[in-house]
């Protein structure tokens, strides 16, 4: 990925000027985009090319978005695409999903216009209502095959009512309705915001800040100024520099929001719109903040080698999301630990219930982190009602991973170094020097350097394996220990989730191995009644049984009624715990605050 080059003049005639070299060199492209039918969910893109020098010509467009491992054919949204040369419409002919070809013999100026339908509701997604506009731009912009280091501008023509634009794309001569991208690999890794959003700003270190809020929303301004702030400053402070000169936060609040994705020098995060009115709700938003914006570092510039340059064509497969996500995701809550917002309590308090989650989920005897990250594409993205079966998140093993080679380090170095040095590391060695990706095995190196040990058997185990993490090993060097309180107790499960939120009983899963996988229930049956007895529309349908009861299961599949008969076994479910070890000894308690205390 390249940096933006803040040298460039921005100007409008310098994107036509022809240089020597290649045919791309000289080619100029303009994009309109503009939104006559946004109630219908419409925009309509037209695009200039000029200084064609080539007899033919592929219009593309990327069939996913980076940051978002899914092939989503993003093209199946394109209407009624026309190109036209000196007022003469110019045949296409489909090659690929993502392809269109033309003959340009003798032609150097052409116009592209098509449509593209947005009504997907997703920071990944393009969306559009009569209320806004917002563009991710793999989704909205064809592009010409051979042109991906060509510059573009992108003049904005607002639906009524419209004011403002939020995307981290420079403006051209102040007009902040028409903007200019260097290459596609950065107008592709920046979304567009279009309506009336709420903006404000704020500075951190001489890096300007910008917040758009769409979607209206209880939060308060100052407030998240002062914390947002802090949340930069300590992810600054990891990296030793802040690449970017500027930088927009993109915030759709919706009724039910969530979710958040990451660009070079913005980001797109979902939240609910009283998600701010509860300390809890807030602090998820400020943790997902931290999430996205420590990805500007780790992944947007410090990334797997097959993270970029991008193939926008096909899947791109790389073993290492558990770092580019996981290591993000344990960042995201020890960055808040480290504002203060989170006391070490709460803190401790988020990894256990992160361990809970690995730990209660039947895929970790099944799948290993790195096959995880692997088949994100065909797995991780594309889960189905047995994904919690055969499937973990690298999210969640690779936070806590991250906190085990953390601890690692700390202890190893009695409190010198920690990850955050392999991190800085890493981001100096590969993005600043290197100017390339990094290896599995050179990232390997890195953390074996900082923990001054070799690491085969912790790969072996953790990373491509799928040995149950010793996580007392690792805790108690910061004079901790985790217990499991449901250890003891002889409960009784029937192992179904079922659809929330309804008063029927429809399973929507069932857990490997238990007394409803044993005996045969399926996703989709309806339960209706348990030994003869209607099943209560909220809360425990087994209560008072013991483990070895037998209980005949009333259930509707597919339409038929029919009985089965179900033996109760032991719930398998974990629930670990922080305690703190009696008597941490001196190094212990070095390793502790290395880890938790304010940087
Ligand atoms: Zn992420």
């Amino acid at each position: 990925m390249k940096k933006i080059k803040l040298s460039v003049i921005f100007s409008l005639t310098l994107l036509f000027m022809a240089t020597t070299g290649n045919a791309a060199d000289s080619a100029g492209i303009t994009y309109t985009v503009s939104f006559p039918e946004a109630q219908a969910h419409y925009a309509d893109v037209e695009m200039k090319l000029t200084g064609l020098k080539q007899n033919t010509l592929e219009l593309k467009m990327p069939v996913w978005t980076p940051g978002s491992y899914l092939v989503r054919e993003f093209q199946r949204n394109i209407e009624t695409l026309s190109v036209t040369a000196n007022g003469k419409e110019i045949a296409t002919t489909k090659t690929r999903k993502n392809i269109w070809q033309l003959n340009t013999t003798g032609i150097t100026d052409l116009i592209v216009k098509y449509r593209v339908y947005a009504f997907e509701i997703s920071v990944r997604t393009s969306f559009i209502d009569a209320r806004h506009g917002f563009l991710s731009s793999p989704d909205i912009f064809i592009y010409p095959g051979n042109m991906l280091q060509t510059p573009s501008t992108v003049h904005i023509i607002p639906y009524k009512g419209w004011t403002s634009v939020s995307t981290s794309l420079e403006k051209v001569n102040g007009d902040s309705f028409t903007r200019y991208s260097p290459n596609y690999d950065i107008l592709f890794d920046s979304p567009i915001e279009v309506g009336n959003q709420d903006i404000f700003g704020f500075n951190v270190g001489g890096v300007a800040y910008e917040v758009a809020m769409v979607g209206g929303g209880s939060y308060d301004k100052e407030r998240l100024k002062k914390d947002l702030t802090k949340v930069i400053e300590q992810e600054v402070a990891i990296y030793g520099e802040n690449p970017n000169k500027h930088y927009t936060f993109i915030v759709h609040n919706y009724l039910k929001g969530g979710g958040g994705l990451e660009h070079l020098s913005s980001t797109v995060l979902g939240a609910s719109r009283d998600a701010y009115a509860t300390e809890s709700g807030y602090e998820n938003f400020l943790s997902l903040a931290a999430h996205e914006h420590f990805h500007l570092w780790n992944v947007k510039r410090l990334r797997p080698i097959a993270l970029g340059p991008f193939d926008y064509d096909n899947e791109n497969y790389t073993t290492n999301l558990w770092i580019a996500e996981g290591f993000t995701a344990y960042y995201q809550d020890i960055i808040v630990r480290r504002t203060q917002l989170y006391t070490p309590e709460n803190y401790l308090n988020i990894l256990a219930t992160e361990i809970n989650q690995l730990e209660n989920q039947p895929g970790v005897k099944f799948q290993s982190l790195s096959a995880s990250s692997y088949d994100a594409w065909i797995k991780a993205y594309r889960p189905n009602e047995n994904s919690a079966n055969n499937t973990i998140s690298y999210y969640t093993k690779g936070a806590l991973v991250a906190l085990l080679l953390d601890l690692e380090i700390i202890n190893d170095t009695k409190g010198k170094s920690s990850l955050d040095d392999v991190m800085k590391y890493m981001y100096n060695e590969y993005y600043k020097v290197k100017g390339r990706g990094y290896t599995d095995a050179e990232f390997k190196q890195a953390l074996e350097k900082f923990a001054g040990k070799n690491l085969d058997q912790f790969y072996a185990d953790y990373i491509n394996g799928l040995t149950s993490i010793d996580y007392n090993k690792y805790v108690a060097y910061a004079g901790y220990k985790i217990t499991e309180e449901l250890a003891g107790s002889n409960d009784a499960a029937l192992g179904i989730t079922r659809y929330p939120g309804i008063p029927r009983v429809i399973v929507t899963g069932v857990v490997r191995n238990s007394a409803a996988w044993v005996d045969g229930i399926n996703v989709n049956d309806e339960i209706v009644d348990i030994d003869s007895t209607p099943v209560p529309e909220t809360g425990d349908l087994i209560a008072g049984k013991k483990p070895g009861d037998k209980i005949m299961v009333t259930l509707i599949r597919d339409g038929l009624t029919q009985t089965l008969p179900v033996t109760l076994l032991k719930s398998n479910k974990v629930k670990y715990k922080f305690e703190e070890l009696p008597n941490a000894n001196a190094q212990q308690l070095t390793v502790r605050k290395k880890w938790l205390t304010i940087k």
